[in-house]
């Protein structure tokens, strides 16, 4: 039988609260396992995630990934985020490099740091860097970083996306648990969370970035040569599995030289940019247009037949010749351009997509030669010789 500390006989009470302490014992142990297997579970998941984001290798991945897992890990109702684009960089870049924006409707842009709303005036030699700022959801104060608060936010927290103490944005954390985000509440592990995104989204913006100066022309802002010339080997090869045709247009400027010489290099550059754009305004979405070097500029047509590409072959030449182009008020010019046309239609596409490649070029340079020696101003899809 066991026996007290006084080592007197347990009377019934005794019992009764030894029972009971023991009981409450077991229960804070089963409590204290427990959260240590939610803690570890939370890490573990956590772990997956930033490996995850770790290896996102673009813009799109790498939001989606954070919008897709972060709620369900966290255990949150919104997960927001905003950008600091000013100037709008990101999003011209990312746009041409075909991001599709409306696919994330929780990542918002802002043009300056102020509107980010953080309480900048603490920042000293203590404090240098913003806190993360925690507590109840206002529908009107958070409109911004919630745009689509789903019903029942509690609370929320907004942390600051620092890369080498500049503030890149914020990360937006809602729950509907009112204390979930609790102005007293620990930061650290949000902070760390918050840190590897920004790493990430700063990788993956330069990295998205350079992408698009590499496959880019800085004068027009077209694509370049390097960049038509891949894109046309992966087109020809899904041409040839899903059996469409596609086709090719060279465009040259006519008398390039007359321009230059009239209105000087810089002039024959604003010509070349405003006929970058003519150019642009007559293609599809799917119709890649690349300036392949000096007055030269190149177009490939996806599931385009040449009667359909020497169409807007003829649209892109009126639209050239129809207009005088505006160089400033008093200096304006007339420029036109001659267009060959070459088609690679479905079945033909034979032998290594590198020669194919090579010989539709050739073919759409040959017709414009063509087109050159017949007078200029003129598209050529067909010899009649
Ligand atoms: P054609 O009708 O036969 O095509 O005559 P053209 O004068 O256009 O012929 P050519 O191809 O010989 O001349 C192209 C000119 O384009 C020569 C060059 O000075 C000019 N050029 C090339 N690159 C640039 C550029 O980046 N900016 C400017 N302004 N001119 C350029
Ligand atoms: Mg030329
Ligand atoms: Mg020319």
């Amino acid at each position: 039988m066991t026996q007290t500390a006084t080592g007197k006989l347990p009377t019934q009470t005794d019992q009764h609260d030894l029972a009971a302490e023991n009981r409450a014992l077991r229960a804070r142990m089963a409590y204290l396992l427990e959260q240590a297997e939610r803690n570890h579970s939370i890490m573990t998941r956590h772990q997956a995630f930033d490996l995850e984001i770790v290896g996102a290798s673009n813009f799109p991945e790498l939001i989606g990934t954070i919008f897709r897992v972060l709620p369900v890990i966290s255990e949150l109702d919104s997960v927001t985020l905003t950008l600091i684009d000013e100037d709008a960089d990101i999003r011209t870049v990312m746009l041409k490099l075909d991001v599709v924006f409306e696919d994330f409707p929780d990542l918002i842009f802002v043009e300056t740091l102020d509107e980010l709303g953080f309480d900048l005036g603490r920042r000293n030699a203590y404090s240098p860097t913003p806190k993360p700022q925690l507590g109840m959801f206002d529908r009107q104060r958070h409109a911004e970083p919630f745009p689509n608060a789903p019903a029942g936010l509690q609370s929320v927290a907004l942390v600051p996306l620092l890369r080498n103490k500049r503030i890149i944005g914020s990360l937006n954390l809602g729950s509907c648990d009112p204390t979930r985000f609790t102005p007293s509440l620990g930061t650290d592990f949000i902070e760390h969370m918050a840190s590897i995104i920004a790493i990430c989204l700063e990788n993956v913006i330069s990295n998205e970035m350079l992408k698009y100066i590499g496959l880019t022309d800085s004068l027009t802002g077209v694509y370049n040569r390097r960049y038509i010339d891949r894109r046309l080997l992966e087109e020809i090869a899904r041409a040839r599995r899903q059996q469409y045709p596609i086709s090719f247009m060279y465009i040259d400027i006519d008398h390039f030289k007359r321009v230059n010489d009239t209105v000087g290099h810089g002039g024959g550059d604003e010509v070349l940019r405003e006929v970058a754009g003519r150019i642009k305004n007559e293609l599809r979405t799917s119709d890649a247009l690349a300036r392949f070097g000096g007055e030269e500029f190149v177009v490939l047509l996806i599931d385009a037949n040449l009667e359909s590409a020497a169409f807007v072959a003829e649209r892109i030449r009126a639209s050239v010749a129809g207009s005088m182009i505006a160089l400033s008020l008093e200096l304006q010019l007339s420029v036109t351009v001659s267009i060959g046309v070459a088609c690679l239609e479905v079945g033909t596409a034979e032998g290594e997509p590198d020669a194919i490649a090579r010989a539709l070029i050739e073919r759409a340079d040959d017709l414009l030669y063509y087109a050159k020696e017949h007078g200029r101003n003129r598209v050529v899809s067909t010899r009649e010789d």
